[in-house]
């Protein structure tokens, strides 16, 4: 019998590659191309930032604020899969969306509760009556929730089920409790059973609270994610819905990330023509000034914030300029960390190139063009760098924690096993001793190193088999949301 089709209207803040700052962009873009090559009628809904050209004029309509109305202005595009286009829909309004970035206002409460509000809004306008709506971090989080409560007797809208992805439990959206009427919700609201939290209001909370099922990216961060190391105070919730809540691997557009066509690169190549990655790591030496030739290159690039483990990078700078190799750096985010790279440019200048900025191409040079990517992070939800670097032939050196404990297998010199170097302790000496362990193989073990690339590049971390276990999560999540409808109403 052949698989019901879904309806799935995909909401997220970011969506590559029309707004992206990190993970949470690369899988709002390539998810739902994944889906919809599965056969699913899957639409993806994101605010139309300044920054996005495109965009053709649908609709508008108005928004009911708190005692005002706002006016969505409703456009649309395509994006390109393999056989099929995904519908793109662009909620506008300049006042919200017309400035310079994407996040960090003071007004990131009523922003996005706008555009909660202007996409469910949406829906009646363009006949699209989804099955089920995911929603994806804070920003989407009040979805479930007006869902819920506003919409509940709605029967346009009582139907639709939702999960709620945690890509990054780190980051709420915590306001204060004055939000709550922004947000058109009483005092009711203000418990600890509810939105209350520490004092204020969390929005990621709503989420978790009233989507019918919960995921996160990685099944072991859906593990440590119900523990108070990792739990950001939210774990006590997290292990009430235990039963709701998933882990399910981020893959990554494998058309995009391919060094066989990736026209950013210098060289192309293939598992067959390895050796021709070479010459992108020559280029990229030259191109970011450092001494060109078989020099070991080590690579990172990453938002410059406390969970991506630079503070660990930053206490053994010196050591790991003493093994003679060369770093570099693209990263963007706090002052403080681009100025400490900044002090190692000036300190270490043949060996260390820091570009500081979000890049895109130049990641890909970078990914394409070092031997080692490091990522050792603090916590990390699924990452997706490390799934780049394997795909590029290059070796990951990782902090064995969440999703880069399920994808990245330690070494086994002994058995030949493994696809990269981890270590399990968040300390400096920690990762000192796996980027040694990695040097030693690199530069006395060619033939074993190039079985580590080689392993790397024909592992399959696309999107094909974690696409139809989402399409399994929305089944079970429609049933859940039905079986509650129908023993609420009947
Ligand atoms: P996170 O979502 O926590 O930032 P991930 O590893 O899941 O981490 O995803 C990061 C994505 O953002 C990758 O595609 C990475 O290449 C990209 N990225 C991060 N920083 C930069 C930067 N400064 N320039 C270009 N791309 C970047």
């Amino acid at each position: 019998m052949p698989r019901k089709l879904l309806k799935i209207l995909f909401a997220s803040s970011e969506v590559a590659p029309y707004a992206k700052t990190g993970g949470l962009g690369d899988v709002a873009g390539s998810l739902p191309k994944a889906l919809a090559e599965l056969g699913h009628d899957v639409r993806i809904v994101l605010p139309k930032y300044k920054q996005i050209a495109e965009g053709d004029y649908v609709t508008d309509y108005p928004v009911e604020m708190d005692h005002h109305l706002e006016t969505g202005i409703l456009r649309q595009t395509k994006l390109k899969g393999r056989n099929y286009q995904v519908p793109v829909y662009f909620i506008d309004n300049y006042k919200y969306f017309y400035r310079d970035g994407i996040y960090g206002f003071a007004d990131e409460a009523e922003r996005y509760n706008f555009f909660s509000k202007a996409l469910l809004g949406m829906l009646p306008r363009i006949d699209f009556q989804p099955h089920l709506i995911h929603c994806n971090d804070w920003q989407t989080a009040l979805i479930p929730l007006f869902l819920k409560t506003k919409y509940a007797e709605d029967p346009f809208y009582q139907r639709i089920a939702t999960l709620f992805t945690i890509h990054n439990l780190q980051y709420q959206g915590v306001f204060n409790k004055k939000t709550l009427k922004l947000i058109g919700l009483g005092d009711e609201f203000f418990t600890l059973e509810r939105l209350e939290f520490y004092g204020k209001i969390n929005f990621m909370k709503a989420g978790l609270l009233y989507a019918d099922i919960i995921n996160t990216v990685s099944k072991k961060y859906a593990l440590e994610i119900q523990t108070s190391e990792y739990g950001e105070r939210l774990d006590g919730l997290l292990r009430k819905r235990a039963q709701d809540l998933y882990g399910i691997l981020n893959g990554i557009d494998y058309e995009e990330f391919n060094p066989e066509t990736d026209p950013y690169i210098y060289k192309n190549y293939n598992i067959e023509t390895i050796d021709l990655k070479r010459e992108n790591k020559y280029a990229l030496q030259k191109e970011t000034g450092l001494p060109v030739g078989d020099t070991p290159l080590i690579g990172i690039v990453t938002r410059l914030v406390e969970q991506k483990g630079l503070d660990l990078i930053g206490n053994i700078f010196g050591e790991i300029m003493d093994t003679g190799i060369q770093f570099i750096l693209l990263g963007s985010g706090a002052d403080s960390y681009q100025k400490l790279f900044a002090e190692f440019k000036i300190k270490y200048p043949q060996q260390a190139a820091i570009n500081l900025g979000f890049n895109p191409e130049l990641a890909k040079k970078i990914y394409a063009g070092v031997d080692m990517f490091l990522m050792p992070s603090r916590f990390e939800p699924c990452g997706l760098a490390q799934l780049i670097s394997l795909r590029y032939g290059t070796i990951p050196i990782v902090r064995a924690t969440g999703g880069l404990v399920d994808t990245v297998q330690d070494y086994d010199e002994k058995k030949g096993e493994g696809n990269g170097f981890s270590f399990k302790v968040y300390e400096p000496k920690a990762l000192l001793e796996a980027i040694k362990r990695a040097l030693t193989i690199y530069l006395e073990k060619p033939e074993q190193w190039r079985r580590l690339m080689v392993n790397g590049m024909k592992a399959d971390y696309s999107w094909e088999r974690s696409a139809g276990q989402y399409a399994q999560l929305y089944d079970k999540a429609i049933h859940k949301h039905l079986a509650t409808l129908y023993r609420v109403v009947g």
